[in-house]
């Protein structure tokens, strides 16, 4: 077996981060329950540095 870039590949379809309920991006941690972008399943108010270039869209409600 080798540990270089061949076996990357193998990572490909592994699902790590789905869409987040509350901030909309693919940010959401399956196995860890929460989001990398906004915190949601980590903490009720939202994660956001002044740092970040992206703003953090919070999920609009839909009808
Ligand atoms: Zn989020």
């Amino acid at each position: 077996m080798t540990k270089g870039t061949p076996s990357f590949g193998k990572r490909a379809h592994q699902v790590v981060h789905i869409r987040c309920r509350r901030c909309g991006r693919r940010a959401y941690h399956v196995r860890k329950k929460r989001c990398a972008a906004c915190g949601f399943g980590e903490s009720k108010k939202l994660r956001r540095y002044s740092w970040q270039t992206r703003p953090i869209n919070r999920a609009r409600r839909l009808r």
